[in-house]
């Protein structure tokens, strides 16, 4: 019989994992999960871990979900992939039109791809290929946020900003304009939100009247910058950079993948600034974590700009072998059937005033800086030095004696280095959230330590 040792032995001696120094498994074991229930995931030992992380932000209604379940048992009897180009079928479209319903207006054509990075890589050719096809060969640049991600392919790993993730790569990359960011943990004391994105939005109204005539695009992450520590802004400067962006002549592409479906509290991130941008990429909660599906919505403006005679060459050419793959459409579908039918936005504020007060005896525990929260996604700032807010050295690691421990404890929690957050899935309840901010409490205790 499996057990966690023996298929531990087996996982490392063939595999590789993503987002992991290998040789941290001598000494901190893998974890070989049997099946998941629910917010709950059990190991083949039987121990069980809450998964506070939505398994990398990816879950929403619960592992074993019994309506996707049902849906992707139906759709399996019927068909689970097609080529996509020549040929279609009914839960593309069926998705597709659902999704062009509830993105903001004017977002009225859907291309797939298969994961975010590709979602990514498909909008900053789309972009580019649009003023190419319109004979603006001059546009050519992007520009995007300090601190931002936006995937790990090449392009998608151009347009980002985090240094653990590109430095390695950096020759490799494509040049991009780096403005820098609306982060409101740099906000002076006393300043608001809405005060300190509005002040660093001069930076970006700066960066496209200088540069404007040679950029294709700016892409950001709406709201919170997720990798990037969890780091979150106001939607004045969302509201700002979409009408710079037309003033300018620059397409605003919002990268949604970690924040849409709810997760900072209305359906897409972008409805809070009442705007809508010019691409909205889709992934991860896409499929209520269940199949990797991302979706690229665009304007009937960009579609024509590419609908044109064959012999004019001007198609757009981007294709992955699982476009559109059907089980994953599927999938889509029964995901926002539960948004729809279980009111889910409305309950979600609930569930967000319930974290905020679960969260709330961190606001003056002495090593944490800052309390932040959007909608479903809580984030605790640790530092070494509260008045000072000096950071621990990122050598220390003490995000992952958190993560250790909270294991231990049963909580799956995944620190980004010091920001411990929680991003569970819709259907938490108000005692699980009481037991995972319990234990990041005594995480946190065991991590400051000497
Ligand atoms: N954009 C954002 C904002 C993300 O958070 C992520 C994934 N963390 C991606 C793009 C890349 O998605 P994927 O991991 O599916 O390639």
């Amino acid at each position: 019989m499996s057990s966690n040792q023996s298929l531990s032995e087996r996982d490392l001696s063939v595999l590789w994992h993503p987002c992991t120094q290998m040789k941290d498994h001598e000494t901190s074991p893998i974890i070989p999960i049997k099946k998941g229930q629910g917010v709950w995931l059990e190991d083949f030992d039987g121990n069980r871990y809450l998964d506070a992380i939505s398994s990398w932000w990816v879950n929403l209604f619960g592992h074993a979900n019994p309506s996707i379940n049902a849906a992707l048992k139906d759709q399996l009897d019927t068909l689970e992939q097609v080529i996509f180009a020549g040929f279609t079928h009914e839960s593309a479209i069926s998705l597709a039109e659902k999704l062009v319903e509830i993105t903001p207006s004017g977002l009225t054509r859907c291309f797939y791809a298969d994961n975010g990075s590709a979602a990514v890589e498909v909008a900053l050719k789309m972009s580019f290929h649009y003023w190419r096809n319109l004979g603006q060969t001059q546009k050519t640049k992007f520009i995007t946020l300090e601190n931002s991600y936006h995937g790990e392919t090449l392009g998608a790993l151009a347009v980002g900003n985090v240094a653990l993730y590109k430095e390695t790569y950096a020759p490799l990359l494509m040049d991009v304009i780096t403005v820098p960011g609306p982060d409101c943990y740099h906000r002076e004391p006393g300043e608001s939100w809405a005060d300190y994105s509005t002040r660093r939005f001069a930076l970006m109204e700066q960066a496209l009247q200088q540069h404007g005539d040679s950029v294709c695009a700016v892409i950001i992450e709406p709201l919170v910058q997720c990798a990037g520590n969890m780091r979150m802004y106001d939607p004045v400067y969302l509201k700002l950079l979409r009408d710079a962006c037309d003033k300018y002549n620059v397409h605003l592409i919002a990268d949604e993948i970690a924040v849409g479906f709810g997760r900072t509290g209305t359906l897409f991130a972008c409805e809070q600034a009442a705007i809508s941008p010019d691409f909205i990429c889709l992934s991860k909660g896409l499929t209520g974590g269940y199949l990797p599906l991302s979706a690229v919505l665009t304007t009937d403006r960009m579609y024509q700009a590419f609908y044109d005679d064959y012999q004019n060459m001007t198609a757009f050419l981007h294709s992955h072998s699982y476009t559109g793959n059907a089980l994953a459409c599927r999938a889509g579908l029964a995901t926002l059937e539960i948004f729809q039918q279980h009111h889910i936005i409305e309950k979600n504020r609930a569930l967000a005033a319930t974290m905020a007060k679960a969260a709330a005896r961190f606001h003056d525990h002495p090593n944490v800086a800052e309390v932040r929260q959007t909608g479903m996604i809580l984030a605790i700032e640790l530092v070494k030095n509260k008045q000072t807010r000096e950071a621990y050295p990122w050598q220390e690691r003490r995000g992952l004696k958190v993560y250790q421990y909270a294991l231990s404890k049963g909580v799956l929690l995944r620190p980004l280095g010091n920001v411990i957050y929680f991003m569970p899935p819709y259907i938490v309840t108000e005692e699980e959230l009481l037991l995972i901010a319990d234990v990041a409490w005594q995480g946190i205790q065991r991590a400051i330590k000497d």
